[in-house]
């Protein structure tokens, strides 16, 4: 069981470069929690019909209506006058909360203006929630739509220092006491080597067969897809025994290509695999500049298995620190296959390592050629029993084609490791 929610950010501001709504990612995180699902979100300026025209769509459709923004006391802070509009409902001036800003007021040797008093008019029919760290209070309003539908609308401030702590205390309480306890829970599968139409033409003859398990695809990093999926129910373990029976169906389905089932990254799980066997790997990296040696070292413990990395750029530097011979380079240039087993098996016996990668590329975007495009990547992965090349063909820009190469080794790695353990 959940309940639809929409949330409107209100400010011109939120429109501009400048500013971001961050408000409605936590307002989310929140709500999730009760069990609420966010179904639609927008974006207002201070603009009157617009506001009211969205909100009156909202109290229409769904059960919650969460407004943030807009309640302050200037010309252009227009909220509490459209939802009435949109609800056809009056606003009257709260006598008590009104005590409550002249003494704010007063107290801080400011006087008050018809502007400020403002603040005071509340939604008739609606509980005002305490701001602590304002002028403005939220409101919440329970109540029906012309369809007689029950309905819910609140008010929130719109900097984060005010609505953060009004949620919590106020608004989460409440909402608690009025929807019996739900839990949301969401399932993570990550994926690496295939592509994002790959996975959803093969997971989604699996997922369809759940309705009630909401799934989502996602392409994460490049060449990484990540596959959420969320079920709601009474309690938790009711909630994730729904997501997981979906996840470990389509996790079947895709075999090796699922990294992780609980959100660790590739390096972790290259990690984790190194670890396992006791062996330690080194990089040489040409065209990913890096990027491998970054995510490997990203994790905490890495020295157990990541002993380093050459970054390998120039030719001077390929035949210099990883040994590459200088007439592999000239009879087949950087960019090949023997160019990339020399340095896999270079860095190996560099480092003393068990495994070694190499990655040697054309990102681009100059440096094509007909024969070896932009985005043409070659491949080593040395181990003890020798060394293994390929080529891969990336398409994108020069970061992505990085990102995508880099990717690509570290996946590799895992999949051989995985090959090695099940022997
Ligand atoms: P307001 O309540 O409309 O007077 O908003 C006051 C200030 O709060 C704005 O200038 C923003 O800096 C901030 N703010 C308003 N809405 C949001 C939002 N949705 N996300 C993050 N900050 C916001
Ligand atoms: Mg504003």
């Amino acid at each position: 069981m959940s309940y639809d929610c929409e949330i409107i950010a209100v400010g011109s501001e939120l429109l501009t470069p400048h500013r971001l709504d961050t408000n409605s990612l936590f307002l989310t995180a929140e709500l999730n929690r009760l069990g609420f699902q966010v179904r639609r979100k927008h974006v207002i300026g201070d603009e009157p019909q617009a506001l009211t025209q969205t909100i009156a769509g909202c109290w229409d459709r769904g059960f919650l209506t969460v407004v943030t923004g807009g309640l302050g006391p200037t010309e252009d802070d227009l909220t509490r006058e459209c939802a009435a509009a949109a609800l056809g409902v009056e606003l009257r001036r709260d006598c008590e909360q009104e005590r409550w800003l002249r003494e704010r007021f007063q107290s801080r040797g400011y006087a008050v203006t018809q502007r400020n008093l403002k603040q005071a008019d509340v939604l008739s029919g609606a509980e005002l929630l305490p701001n602590p760290n304002g002028s403005a209070p939220g409101q919440w309003l329970v109540s029906e739509n012309r369809k007689q539908e029950r309905r819910l609308l609140v008010l929130l401030p719109g900097p984060p220092g005010e609505l953060k702590p009004m949620v919590e205390a106020e608004l989460m309480p409440r909402l608690g006491r009025l929807v019996p306890a739900t839990a949301l829970v969401t399932e993570t599968l990550r994926i690496a080597g295939l592509a994002e139409s790959e996975v959803d033409e093969r997971s989604a003859p699996v997922y369809k067969r759940f309705p009630r398990v909401e799934t989502t695809i996602l392409a994460s990093l490049p060449g990484e897809i990540e596959l959420y999926f969320r079920a709601s129910a009474p309690t938790e373990a009711e909630a994730r025994a729904q997501a997981h029976e979906v996840a470990a169906l389509v996790a079947a389905e895709l075999g090796n290509a699922v990294y992780s089932h609980n959100g660790e990254l590739l390096e972790q799980i290259a990690g984790h695999l190194l670890l396992g066997r006791g062996q330690t790997l080194a990089t040489a990296e040409s065209c990913t500049g890096g990027i491998i040696a970054s995510r490997m070292t990203h994790c905490a413990g890495a020295s157990q298995y990541y002993l380093g990395g050459l970054v390998t750029y120039a030719n001077s530097a390929k035949r210099e620190l990883a040994g590459v011979g200088e007439e592999t380079l000239e009879r087949y240039g950087a960019v090949s296959g023997e160019c990339a087993r020399e340095l896999a098996e270079g860095v190996r016996q560099r480092f003393h390592a068990d495994w070694g990668i190499s990655v040697t590329g054309i990102a681009g975007p100059s440096g094509g050629s007909e024969e070896k495009p932009v985005g043409t990547v070659y491949f080593g992965l040395s181990g003890s029993a020798g060394v293994q090349t390929w080529m891969r063909q990336f398409h994108g820009n020069r970061e992505r084609i990085q990102r995508l190469a880099a990717a690509h080794a570290l996946n590799a790695l895992r999949l051989r490791l995985l090959e090695e353990t099940s022997r």
